[in-house]
């Protein structure tokens, strides 16, 4: 272990809920980012605290210094890391599009012409739906939440969603009633991001413990816990 974080404690932002890699199950934060993070912090010997902030709220608080870190399905992206120092890569992962399963009259983005459809506010969905709104002429509402937005696909509020496909991807496999029906669109993969210059120490525990997890299986595990189909 890293003998420059060993016994300190860190505070950590993280999404409110982002199955599956965060998320509340019987009121405990449960799911991969939070797995890989307890477990990195043990094997380097750190203890963390960790604050549901929703995502753009902890990228707030990451660049004020309020949080030491942050690890919330987090894209590596260029922009990004002229503010943020990241980790290496952990999940791979990037954007799709999902709609209601009830709904047969969206087979594409030629058919969001006049609908909203939603993204996570300061996410890479939200960069990505943004990006060909004119060209296919709909409307991108922002929300704070991927459960509110999946809501409003729902309740006929919003015609599609844009989120990592991980995401979306889990959503369908427990009934959440959608259905993806675009290609994926390949992004950033997943990154542990402390502030451009601060924390180099956690920074470097987290990519030692990350890199003994993948090396002695419990990274693998760790997936498959919350990935593995249910029988
Ligand atoms: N991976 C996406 C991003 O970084 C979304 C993250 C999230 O919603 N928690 O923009």
């Amino acid at each position: 272990s890293d003998s420059n974080v060993e016994g300190k404690n860190f505070v950590i932002g993280t999404d409110t809920t982002f199955a599956p890699f965060e998320f509340r199950a019987n009121g405990e934060l449960v799911g991969i980012d939070m797995d890989l993070l307890q477990a990195i912090a043990k094997d380097q010997g750190f203890s963390v605290d960790i604050k549901s902030l929703g995502f753009s709220a902890a990228l707030a608080a990451l660049s004020s210094n309020q949080v030491d870190g942050v690890i919330a399905g987090m894209s590596i992206t260029d922009d990004r890391k002229a503010i943020y120092d990241f980790s290496e890569p952990y999940f791979e992962s990037g954007v799709q599009m999902a709609i209601a399963k009830t709904d047969d009259s969206i087979k594409g983005y030629e058919d969001l012409a006049g609908k909203t459809v939603v993204a996570k506010t300061g996410s890479e969905g939200e960069t990505y739906a943004k990006s060909i709104a004119a060209k296919y002429g709909f409307t991108v509402k922002s929300l704070d939440q991927s459960a509110t937005m999946a809501e409003s696909v729902k309740s006929g509020s919003a015609v599609a969603v844009f989120d990592d496909y991980p995401v979306l991807a889990y959503g369908v496999s427990q009934n959440n009633g959608l259905t993806t029906v675009t290609e994926k669109v390949p992004g950033g993969s997943y990154g542990f991001a402390v502030n451009k210059g601060q924390n180099p120490a956690l920074l470097a525990a987290f990519n030692d413990g990350l890199a003994k997890l993948k090396a002695n299986g419990e990274y693998d595990k760790i997936l498959d816990k919350y990935l593995a189909d249910p029988a």
